[in-house]
């Protein structure tokens, strides 16, 4: 029988059941252990470093313990730290980025997806070239920097090579003042050697969701295709990791299993990959299952409702502190709104998940992925953000100045952070403005970005970040970056 082993390269020592159950059980037995909870809030709380913070984090089976208790005033304190270790890292920027469909062929089984390949129902479309660039054009156009793209699998019609002339057309696209700087990749898993190409066509985050840490539910989910093999798709990472990819973004479908289970084989996965590789995730993503094509969500008997959603998102935020964290328009802007307070750092705004999408007038649905929750445009979101105090970022800089992976987390942990990512954030918000908002979120925006410039801690970085700014408003110069 496998043994739990972080530092072991096969799932089922890394992702071992009989832990993760005894997890839970540990954790349903101390629900109500006033004196442990506390402590264990003590450990997480973030504390003055030098110039800098430091949270310590928690184990899985520390954070699981949060994550089951059942104390009213504790659960408030568990939502108090997690919004203070998002502040004391993230600050108020939040990420912006859009998913860029490129292909539903998909020749897997998943039960919950409607590109599974026996749907015959939904239309089947793969982006020509040209297409992938009047998409591109188009998410320029509202102000995208930041892409991830999606495709189904199938090794005939989305061959690596498909992949990697879409990559470098997405790169290669300058329109107007518009560019994509950061391409992310959500595809699914696969060997070494085409990780190595990714890397090398300059990918920045490369997103593979785990769908459900539990065995046996996977191979129920997943009964036909490639991805029904629940070993090679847990170990993807690694896979990832060795063929040079620093960055690695993880996820759960939550809706799929018991959420406390996933929570727990999501931190479980993440230590494994900081213990191995010497880093953890970049990012992890928390969908949630939604109605598509042919799947009704409520045939799935493991939906969450939105208070645990919150307390999911807000434990997952003190276990991995320095870890950003991913929410789609799968959910509404109520949801993401609170979201945003307990830890989310990275949001997609305006999107569509047909393939083409961008390009039509009217969002169509027939090739869609999941049902849209939050339809609102890309300024809309901006301007939303603005007026809940967030700084919108376009930023794309660690990655294009090579601070991933632990040099990235370095960043994080050392204080640098307001004059950094700040100004960063600032600068590139500046762009959106001047080129593609709208006068109201225009008029929101310069006098937050007049306000944050005078939080700038260094002050030859404020000037500069004052200067750019100013360029920017008067010129076509973009792109300056810390
Ligand atoms: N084909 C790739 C793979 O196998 O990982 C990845 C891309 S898929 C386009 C992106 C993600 O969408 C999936 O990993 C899954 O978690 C999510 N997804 C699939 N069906 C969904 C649904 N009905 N509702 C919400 N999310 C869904």
């Amino acid at each position: 029988m496998a043994k739990y082993d972080p530092r072991s390269r096969s799932a089922e020592d890394f992702i071992n059941d009989e832990e993760i159950r005894e997890t839970l059980d540990y954790a349903a037995a101390h629900a109500r252990d006033v004196p442990l909870i506390e402590s264990l809030l003590e450990k997480a709380r973030p504390r003055l470093l030098g110039n800098g913070c430091h949270c310590a984090g928690l184990t899985h089976r520390e954070a699981s313990v949060l994550l089951a208790c059942e104390v009213p005033e504790l659960n408030e304190k568990i939502f108090q730290l997690a919004r203070e270790i998002k502040l004391a890292y993230y600050g108020n920027r939040i990420v912006l980025f859009a998913p860029l469909y490129l292909s539903n062929y998909c020749v897997n089984g998943c039960t919950y997806c409607p590109y599974h390949a026996r749907n015959k129902h939904i239309a089947r479309k793969k982006l020509t070239q040209e297409e992938v660039r009047r998409e591109v054009i188009a998410l320029q156009d509202m102000g995208h920097k930041r892409l991830a793209i999606e495709a189904g699998e199938d090794p005939r019609m989305n061959p690596i090579e498909y992949i990697l002339e879409s990559i470098q057309t997405i790169y290669s696209i300058k329109h107007k003042n518009g560019a994509i700087r950061r391409v992310n990749v959500n595809i699914a898993a696969t060997t070494v050697e085409e990780y190595r190409m990714l890397k090398d066509a300059g990918i920045g985050t490369y997103i593979l969701f785990q769908e459900t840490y539990d065995k046996k539910s996977y191979l129920e989910l997943h009964p036909t295709g490639p991805k029904h093999d629940y070993d090679y798709h847990t170990e993807a990472m690694d896979r990832a990791m060795d063929g040079g990819i620093d960055d690695v973004g993880l996820g759960v479908l939550f809706g799929l299993e018991k959420y406390r289970y996933e929570f727990a084989g999501l931190l479980m996965h993440a230590e494994h990959l900081e213990a191995v590789h010497g880093v953890g995730p970049h990012t992890i993503s928390v969908p949630r299952l939604k109605r598509a094509d042919d799947i009704d969500p409520d045939q799935f008997d493991n939906g969450i409702d939105d208070d645990t959603f919150a307390k999911i998102i807000a434990c997952i935020r003190i276990a991995v502190p320095y870890t950003g964290m991913i929410i789609s328009t799968r959910e509404n802007e109520a949801v993401r709104g609170r979201a945003l307070e307990l830890g989310i750092s990275q949001i997609s705004g305006g999107s569509r998940t047909s393939v083409g999408g961008y390009d039509e007038e009217v969002r169509p649905h027939d090739s869609e992925q999941f049902d849209v929750s939050d339809q609102r445009s890309l300024d809309e979101v901006v301007r939303w953000l603005m007026q809940l105090d967030h700084i919108p970022s376009f930023c794309t800089a660690c990655y294009r100045e090579g601070r991933t992976g632990d040099r990235f987390m370095s960043l994080c942990k050392s204080g640098q952070i307001l004059n950094c990512c700040h100004p960063n954030a600032l600068m590139t918000l500046a762009e959106y403005l001047v080129d593609y908002a709208s006068p109201a979120t225009a008029e929101v925006g310069w006098p937050l970005i007049e306000r944050e410039l005078g939080r700038i801690p260094n002050e030859r970085t404020r000037s500069l970040a004052a200067e750019h700014v100013a360029d920017i408003r008067a010129s076509n110069r973009r792109d300056f970056r810390f």
